[in-house]
């Protein structure tokens, strides 16, 4: 039996051949092998289990296929909570953990003096961003739609393994929210913002659900409908916020303007790479 660090070399050598980043080959295992890295190398000159080894070279396969490491497992993490994914949903990002971060900053901000805050969240996928938002504050009751209804299942089975309760409504965007009259503080979506044409990863483009990607020829269909939900869907001191795509700031700061005409303050947020990738629109909080 080869040791770790000989199971990991030869996956690293060859991803990278691939050109699949050659730390996936480490990360994948500390995954399987349920060890930190660490950990892991500690036990670097030890002998791999016969299963473990048989379960990574399998998955090794497939990751070299292209697929995203996420799907092979099963579960990813967002915001230190374990999420189920599967090619129904979007794995969830790093960036949009950040998204998560701000609202919650934001709803210290200009919410601490409500009860019970109504949050909604538009095309939930996984349901991360959801069920973070509702794990990490008591004070939100959240509200989250998918026009996929196998999306739905994955979020719902999110939120019972993360023990949150969460109203989850099939439908097209805002649709279910309108139809429940539903009032909101906040309304949230990480719409899919990639214009059609757009050239993508391998291991996005092929695996990835593309209901979830693609956001029509500019990339902005999806805010547009939002934008024209929101004054049916929000109370009057209310915030919308969204992930964006790097370059879409100016297009969407003008948007806001046509939408809202000074009734509403956008601002953009960098994010920890320095690219603008969170739209924060406020209705009378500031
Ligand atoms: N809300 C999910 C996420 O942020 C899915 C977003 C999407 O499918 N576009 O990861």
């Amino acid at each position: 039996m080869p040791s770790y660090q000989q199971a990991i070399r030869v996956a690293s050598k060859r991803m990278e051949e691939k050109g699949i980043s050659s730390q996936t080959a480490m990360l994948y295992m500390s995954e399987l092998a349920q060890m930190e890295s660490y950990n892991l190398y500690m036990e670097y000159q030890n002998e791999v289990p016969e299963e473990l080894l048989k379960r990574y070279e399998e998955g090794v396969e497939r990751i070299l296929n292209h697929e995203p490491m996420e799907y092979v497992l099963g579960y990813s993490w967002f915001y230190g909570y374990k999420f189920i994914v599967n090619s129904d949903v979007l794995i969830p990002r790093p960036e949009t953990e950040e998204l998560v971060a701000n609202i919650l900053a934001d709803i210290d901000e200009y919410f601490a003096d409500e009860k019970e805050i109504q949050c909604a969240d538009i095309g939930t996928g996984s349901g991360d961003i959801a069920i973070a938002l509702a794990a990490e504050e008591k004070k939100v009751h959240m509200t989250a739609t998918d026009i996929s209804e196998s999306a739905i299942k994955v979020a719902q089975r999110n939120a019972e393994e993360n023990g949150v309760k969460i109203d989850f409504l099939v439908g097209n965007m805002a649709e279910p929210l309108i139809e429940k009259g539903l009032k909101l503080d906040i309304l949230v979506c990480n719409p899919p913002y990639i214009p059609v044409d757009e050239q993508l990863e391998e291991s996005v483009r092929d695996y990835e659900p593309h209901v979830a990607l693609f956001g029509g020829s500019d990339g902005l269909q999806y805010y547009r409908e939002v934008f024209k939900a929101a004054p049916l869907l929000l109370k009057e001191k209310s915030m919308m916020a969204f992930e964006i795509g790097y370059n879409q700031k100016e297009a969407l700061l003008k948007e806001v303007e046509a939408f809202f005409k000074g009734k509403a303050k956008g601002e953009v947020l960098k994010d920890i790479n320095g690219k603008n990738r969170m739209l924060f629109v406020y209705f009378n909080c500031k």
